[in-house]
């Protein structure tokens, strides 16, 4: 059975699944854990995806998401695709930890940042752990992050590769244009 907590000051209504089962039968989607009805105003999600699409939310409602469908490079498509992931992972995170995390490439992704932030000591406020992190804070990391000319940008692309093969209708990522190979049927 899911559960709906009522909206509050226009906030949106938000349904939480028992089950990714029980979502996927509910909402008819199939690839995600969890997404934004903007008709409905309500964010429908599994329990562990919850977090990551209200980090979607509060992005899209600042004006800093970046809508990949407005950019035509597909190298710029994807920056979109993997800025917005990011900021929705970085927020989930800092609201419940590991917890916020329902798939194992976040998780992976995640000790990847932490383990370079504090080896290399790189990208914005490095001396800041992430779990401290606001909204803005996430967001200008993630901004940061994903410029095609940093030498961990194919990285990232591996890392989420399945979720740009699932998510977007891209065939080619990275400086090098490898083609998606993706795990989904
Ligand atoms: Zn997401």
């Amino acid at each position: 059975m899911s559960i709906t907590i009522p909206s509050e000051k226009g906030q949106p209504t938000i349904r939480v699944f028992e089950s990714l089962e029980e979502f996927h039968t509910e909402t008819k989607q199939s690839v995600c854990h969890g997404f934004f009805d903007t008709k409905a105003n309500m964010i429908l999600a599994t329990a562990d995806s919850v977090a990551h699409e209200i980090g979607h939310y509060l992005d899209l409602k600042s004006g800093a998401f970046k809508n990949p469908d407005k950019e035509t490079h597909p190298v710029k498509k994807i920056k979109a695709c993997l800025r917005n992931e990011i900021v929705a992972i970085l927020f989930a995170f800092t609201k419940c930890g590991d917890g916020g995390t329902s798939l194992s490439y976040e998780l992976q992704f995640l000790q990847w940042l932490q383990f370079f932030r504090k080896a290399e000591r790189f990208g914005p406020q490095p001396e800041k752990e992430i779990s401290d992190f606001g909204l803005k804070e996430i967001q200008n990391l993630a901004d940061w992050l994903v410029k095609p000319d940093h030498p961990w940008f194919n990285r990232l692309c591996h890392f989420f590769q399945t979720y740009l093969a699932t998510e977007q209708n891209i065939s080619t990522y990275g400086r090098n244009s490898v083609r998606l190979n993706s795990t989904q049927s």
